[in-house]
């Protein structure tokens, strides 16, 4: 079984007006499928990674043989990246509960934690996300990386992202990724994000 897009758990217009329907149909079906089919034609030569959670191949990318581990490394990075971010994505619920306590308690407040994500997406030069990742102790922060490189490679685990490709808001933004970035807070889904944090603190 090759790697498949995922499908969205709502409808490519559900996140207008601050993500607009074109972006989103050009990014999921030719961006995100782009990344999918490329991560699967680098593996074509290694089927066994087939049977593994992309996840875990990029975690341990150091595993993937060296003539297609750039490739991997991309193209994995996308498809993981973007499935995450969708899934992060969605009609917008409020943070509260547990998630809430761990960000006051590592980031010093929720205004901060915003602060700091909103700096790490607009100050990513050129391409690349902005995070708030989980570290082993169960600590939170917030990193930024370049291209599609995944915060599990480095051994942290992502829980929320924000795609700062040109691709991802050039239609509606133009230049002003700033305005993106803000516009970003309107659709997370803090519900998910929620489940990921204790998923992560679980493990
Ligand atoms: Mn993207």
């Amino acid at each position: 079984m090759t790697f498949e897009l995922p499908k969205l758990d709502y409808e490519y217009d559900s996140l207008e007006p601050h993500i607009d329907k074109q972006t989103m149909i050009t990014h999921h079906t030719k961006h995100h499928q782009a990344y999918t089919d490329k991560f699967n034609a680098a593996l074509k030569a290694y089927p066994e990674f087939y049977e593994k959670r992309a996840e875990e191949i990029i975690a341990n990318i150091a595993n993937v043989p060296k003539d297609v581990r750039t490739a991997v490394r991309n193209n994995g990075g996308g498809y993981i990246n973007h499935a995450l971010f969708w899934h992060i994505l969605g009609t917008g619920t409020k943070l509260s509960g547990d998630l809430k306590v761990a960000i006051e308690r590592d980031l010093g407040s929720v205004e901060n934690f915003k602060e700091a994500f909103e700096n790490a997406a607009a100050t990513q030069f050129g391409s690349g996300w902005a995070w708030l990742v989980v570290d082993s102790e169960g600590k939170l922060s917030v990193t930024k990386t370049s291209n599609q490189d995944s915060p599990l490679t480095d051994g942290l685990t992502p829980i929320l992202c924000l795609d700062v490709w040109e691709h991802a808001y050039y239609l509606k933004y133009q230049n002003k990724r700033p305005d993106y970035i803000k516009a970003f807070w309107n659709v997370v889904n803090w519900d998910n994000v929620a489940e990921l944090y204790e998923n992560a603190t679980q493990e």
